[in-house]
């Protein structure tokens, strides 16, 4: 057992529902022996599309059928252009699997999982799976993202029992999806200084575990980004690695902290705001990427301030009343649904200016600290942006057709559509947002 392994295995033990996870290149005959020790069921259910079918799916099929073991006839979704991600898919699957009692193998990367993880929670079963590319981070992750009344929303459901990753399979997919994986991995440099920050600053205590499980291989997991462009399978072990370990972080720490800050706040508000290029929707790890790009430049911005000058009092004062509050979320967001989401989160961390004034001390008194430690784990952003280019992710906000007057509003605007407390609230009680954005030189 190497280092990677042992991680793994303390991973698992801290982990709320995955009980084992392969990741090489050629493992998929393992799956039954997986099956039988981490899933046992009378029958089995193949859910793929019709990529992941010709991908794994199908010899999948074939090694239970040779091992003996019942599987019924799989269900191979078809969507124009793709299959959706929405919840009504996942109710008809849930009646499927009721109507077969199988335990089901989602063969397939986040679409195809989520459905059948929202699926599997309705039917009352777990379920295993089996990726065919390393595109997001949502493989060992409790809830799915999916669609309802257009509308997409996190639904609360389990994580898969098993997980066999076959990096051959994964090989396979096209090359972009493995640069959206990268992004996705990306955004943790980000998401672990936002943690460091809203524990320094007493908001939200750090998880020694979680946060190690993801932050202390990053740089590693991270290191090869042309090999992931080019399938390089120690690349895409490494990029696997991280993309699930993040997953086993979450279930560890019962939510989405250790794997989602700042950058992924950039990335949810593109994609409730149906970003696209060409008519193509922009995927969820090019805009964590670019989200990640975003922050490492405010961040960068930060530490070359002054905190020792800063006035608690002063600034503390400035913070906006509750009305003034809520005029600002309603003028930031011109879609209804948007603006009323936006409030219900922005609401639930607001706080008065002796809370602000408090943290504000606690950050002048501990920035020599929070200063050295962000110095040490956050790499220069010019260098991230290459990594991403090298691994075939976008790499600015042009590239996702977003101007440079949205990308600079984005800054306030993504600080209001989550509860959670990142760096964007620290510059915002510093009074410092705008002047990081207009400095940064993030926004070209
Ligand atoms: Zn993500």
């Amino acid at each position: 057992m190497d280092g990677q392994d042992r991680h793994f295995s303390a991973a698992l033990r801290a982990a709320s529902t995955t009980r084992d996870v392969r990741i090489a290149a050629g493992n998929l005959g393992a799956l039954p022996a997986v099956l039988l020790q981490a899933a046992p069921a009378q029958r089995y259910l193949i859910v793929a599309d019709a990529h992941t079918w010709t991908a794994a799916g199908v010899r999948v099929a074939v090694m239970l059928a040779a091992t003996g073991m019942a599987a019924g006839d799989p269900v191979v979704l078809t969507g124009q252009p793709r299959v959706k991600a929405s919840a009504e898919t996942a109710r008809d699957l849930a009646t499927v699997l009721k109507s077969t009692a199988a335990l089901p193998i989602a063969v397939g990367s986040g679409v195809i999982n989520d459905l059948v993880k929202y699926a599997a929670e309705l039917a009352d079963t777990s379920y295993v799976s089996v990726p065919t590319a390393a595109s997001m981070d949502g493989y060992a992750a409790s809830g799915a993202a999916l669609r309802e009344g257009g509308f997409k929303r996190t639904f609360a459901c389990a994580a898969p029992v098993a997980i066999v990753a076959d990096l051959d399979v994964i090989a396979t997919a096209p090359a972009a999806m493995a640069g959206w994986g990268y992004g996705d991995l990306m955004g943790k440099l980000v998401a672990g200084a936002d943690w460091i920050m809203a524990d320094a600053l007493g908001v939200e205590a750090l998880n020694p575990g979680p946060f190690a499980m993801v932050q202390d291989n990053l740089a590693a997991w991270l290191g090869n980004p042309s090999g992931v462009r080019q399938g390089d399978r120690a690349a895409l072990d490494g990029l696997m690695r991280g993309l699930i370990m993040a997953g086993l972080a979450m279930q560890a720490h019962g939510n989405s902290r250790p794997a989602s800050g700042s950058d992924h706040q950039f990335a949810h508000l593109w994609e409730m705001e149906e970003i696209a290029v060409g008519g193509v929707p922009v995927s969820h790890g090019a805009c964590v990427g670019v989200g990640c790009l975003s922050m490492l430049a405010a961040y960068e911005w930060l530490l070359r301030q002054d905190l020792s000058r800063i006035a608690p009092a002063e600034l503390a004062a400035r913070t906006p009343s509750p009305d003034a509050l809520r005029a600002e979320v309603m003028a930031s967001f011109p879609l209804p649904f948007m603006a009323a989401n936006a409030w219900i989160e922005t609401e639930a961390k607001a706080v008065g200016p002796t809370v602000v004034e408090e943290r504000l001390k606690a950050l002048q008194k501990n920035w020599p600290r929070i200063s050295a430690r962000l110095r040490q784990s956050l790499p220069a952003v010019e260098t991230v942006r290459r990594w991403l280019d090298e691994a075939g992710a976008p790499s600015s906000a042009a590239a996702l057709g977003i101007s440079s007057t949205k990308h600079a509003q984005d800054y306030a605007r993504a600080r209001l559509i989550r509860r959670r407390f990142t760096g964007l609230d620290v510059l915002h009680d510093l009074g410092w947002l705008g002047a990081a954005v207009a400095q940064s030189g993030a926004v070209t």
